[in-house]
C-alpha cells in the first residue's frame, strides 16, 4: 500500500515539508481542521513556525486532543523546530523531552551548518530562532549535539529535530523517518 503522510498545516513551514515529500514521491495531505484529520494516513509531520500559534490553533480546531492521542498510540511522527516543541513534555506530552524555546537568543536568531546525525551522516542544518532539548528522559535517543546541546532526538514512534531540514535541498533525514520509523518496525 502506498505511504501517505499527514502534515498539520495550521501554520508555518509545511508546504516546504510538503514538497520534500513529492521529491521523495510520498503522497501527503494538509491537516487544517477535524474534516482533514479523518482520513486515513501512515505518519504525521508538525512543521516548524510559532509553537504558541499552534498550540492555539490546534485547541480552537479540536485538534490537540485527537493528535495526542493517536501519537501516544504509537502513530510515527516528526517534529521540526517548533514541531519539536509541540512533542515535549510542556506541550502535547508525548515526548520524554523539555524543549527550551528560542534557545540560541537573539544574535544567533539564525544560523547554517553542516552537522553530523547518527544513522544518517553529516547534513545541512538550518536553525531559525531554534530550541534545543535541556532534558532528555531514559528512552529517548539522542540523534544529534551540537556544542553540548541537543538538537535531534527519537523515541519510539517520534524524531524531532531543532532545525529545518525541509528548507534545505538535502531529504536525508525526511528519508531516515520514512524508512525507520514509518515503513519500519520501531
Ligand atoms: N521560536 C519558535 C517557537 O518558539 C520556533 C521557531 C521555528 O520553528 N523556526 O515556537
Amino acid at each position: 500500500m502506498k505511504t501517505k503522510i499527514a502534515i498539520l498545516a495550521l501554520q508555518g513551514a509545511f508546504e516546504e515539508h510538503c514538497q520534500v515529500l513529492e521529491r521523495l514521491c510520498v503522497e501527503s495531505v494538509l491537516i487544517r481542521n477535524l474534516s482533514d484529520w479523518q482520513q486515513p494516513f501512515d505518519g504525521l509531520i508538525l512543521p516548524g513556525g510559532e509553537s504558541t500559534a499552534m498550540m492555539k490553533v490546534m485547541k480552537d480546531e479540536s485538534l490537540f486532543e485527537p493528535i495526542q492521542k493517536v501519537i501516544r498510540n504509537g502513530l510515527p511522527v516528526f517534529g521540526t523546530c517548533a514541531g519539536m516543541i509541540l512533542l515535549d513534555d510542556q506541550h502535547l506530552g508525548c515526548m520524554d523531552i523539555t524543549v527550551k524555546r528560542n534557545a540560541y537568543g537573539r544574535q544567533l536568531g539564525s544560523f547554517q551548518i553542516f552537522h553530523n546525525i547518527k544513522g544518517i551522516g553529516e547534513v545541512p542544518m538550518v536553525f531559525i530562532r531554534a530550541p534545543y532539548v535541556e532534558r532528555v528522559g531514559g528512552r529517548v535517543e539522542i540523534l544529534s549535539t551540537l556544542d553540548n546541546h541537543v538538537v535531534a532526538v527519537r523515541q519510539d514512534n517520534m524524531l524531532a529535530c531543532s532545525f529545518h531540514p525541509e528548507l534545505t535541498e538535502d531529504t536525508r533525514v525526511h528519508r531516515y523517518w520514512l524508512e525507520t520509523i514509518v515503513n519500519g518496525k520501531h
